[in-house]
């Protein structure tokens, strides 16, 4: 009989990563996906804990599992974040989990309930070893794909004061080259054409071992060399206070690497970054932007920005709305705070009311709207590099394609130029996406 297996991910581009591993190691052991949870005798939902709505989504999601197991019984299985901030009190607070596996205990989850023998029954009482350090599986992307994931480290160091993410993926490891380059070795024969290297801060990647001290613009120079036939390389997340002058030259230099930064920024006010242990200053960021476009002038910046920090005053919520009109970014993804237990910053009062945070941030994202679509206008005419990636859901005969700025471009075209690259004319703009012609 068929072994069938539900996932579901929320959060990071790491969990997506993660989530591609597990399947790859369940379809070794014979699992196959179901087409409905229904049908599944194994469930997994891989969590995100960075703000208290996913947490509830997956909440929500638990009491859909446990009303569904009345008529069609499972084995849920919690892994992720959440599970590893949560896994003392899950289980006894939700008894239709089964399993909790925490960040260090993936390995023990694979050899045991993925194991052919494995009967669902014994996940009664089952306690799961923790291997200690966090091991990276050998491949994170499905078959078939061709732009694909490539986690280079785990963990942070960074603190800031309002993030749990150190806390429950632990501190920050760099994956050896050796490790990278088989998997790269693997996606370049498979004909992968885009790559996106992840870590939560890639520009303290750090490698020291077998005789070579290897860092993040190091490795991407031996990237692009070994693997030429990988046309796009992409990055996330660069901290602002790591990203050296090195790197810009990488950027600058390098034709493969995208002309695309996500650089974070989180606020506009000092007193608020330093509160939020950024370590860069308004100014120092500011000076680093200058520095990034006078060297790479086309190169399309994203951030994120966090409102509504313990203290933040309408002059500090001003401070933020002047840095989006200076810098001009092209997207930001903007989310109001939520205190999580055990960070710094759920010490300090949350003292701005969640209506003057929603407010503030409502603001920001229609000031960044804006902004966005007035630098997009400036792009209509340019001929760009896109490669194609999906057939549109609007029309069949048009395709969804993206540049290297990480724009949506509309593109008729024949579904055989899906994983392909193809250069167009952006000729219109339609809300967020262009509409463009291939020449
Ligand atoms: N490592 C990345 C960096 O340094 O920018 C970010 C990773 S974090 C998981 C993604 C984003 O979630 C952060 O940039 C921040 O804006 C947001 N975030 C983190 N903690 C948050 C909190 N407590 N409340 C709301 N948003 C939060
Ligand atoms: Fe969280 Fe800061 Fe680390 Fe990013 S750098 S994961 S925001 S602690």
């Amino acid at each position: 009989m068929k072994k069938l297996y539900w996932i579901e991910t929320y959060g990071c581009q790491m969990n997506k990563a993660e989530s591609n591993a597990l399947i790859q190691k369940m379809t070794e052991y014979g699992w196959e996906p179901a087409d409905t949870p229904d049908q599944a005798e194994l469930v997994i939902l891989n969590t995100c804990s960075v703000r208290a709505t996913a947490e509830s989504r997956v909440r929500g999601r638990i009491g859909y599992y446990k009303s569904l197991k009345k008529k069609h019984p499972h084995t849920l299985v919690l892994m992720g974040c959440m599970a590893e901030r949560l896994k003392d009190t899950l289980k006894a607070e939700e008894p239709s989990i089964d399993l909790v596996v925490g960040t260090f205990q993936k390995e023990a989850f694979l050899h045991t309930v993925l194991d052919p023998c494995w009967e669902s029954s014994s996940s009664e009482g089952l306690n799961l070893e923790d291997q200690g350090s966090y091991r990276f599986a050998s491949k994170h992307s499905l078959e078939g794909e061709f732009k694909a994931f490539v986690p280079i480290m785990h963990g942070c160091n960074n603190f800031c004061s309002y993030c749990i993410v150190p806390y429950v993926r632990g501190r920050e490891i760099s994956r050896s080259p050796e490790e990278i380059f088989q998997e790269l070795t693997d996606l370049q024969q498979k004909g992968v054409q885009e790559i996106i290297l992840l870590g939560q801060n890639v520009n303290s990647y750090r490698y020291e071992g077998e005789g070579i001290l290897l860092d993040f613009p190091g490795l991407l120079r031996r990237i692009v060399k070994e693997f030429p036939h990988i046309g796009w390389i992409r990055f996330l997340t660069s901290h602002p206070k790591d990203l050296s002058d090195e790197m810009i030259r990488c950027l600058e230099e390098i034709p493969q690497l995208c002309k695309h930064l996500h650089l974070p920024v989180q606020h506009g006010s000092s007193p608020i970054l330093r509160r939020m242990n950024r370590k860069y200053t308004r100014e120092e960021y500011l000076d680093l932007v200058e520095k990034i476009r006078n060297r790479i002038p086309e190169i399309s910046l994203t951030t994120d920005i966090l409102i509504g920090f313990p203290g933040e005053t309408e002059k500090d919520f001003l401070d933020t709305v002047n840095l989006l009109e200076t810098v001009r970014f092209d997207d930001a993804f903007t989310y109001y705070y939520n205190p999580r237990e055990g960070t710094q910053a759920y010490e300090m009062e949350d003292s701005v009311p969640r209506s003057v945070k929603l407010e503030r941030l409502g603001k920001i994202i229609d000031l960044q709207k804006r902004i966005g679509k007035e630098n997009k206008e400036q792009r209509i005419g340019h001929r760009v590099k896109v490669l194609v990636e999906e057939v549109s859901k609007i029309k069949n005969t048009e395709l969804l394609a993206r540049t290297e700025r990480d724009e949506m471009v509309i593109v008729p075209g024949p579904q055989e130029w899906i994983g392909k690259f193809r250069w167009v004319v952006l000729t219109e703009l339609k809300g967020n996406t262009f509409l463009g012609k291939c020449v």
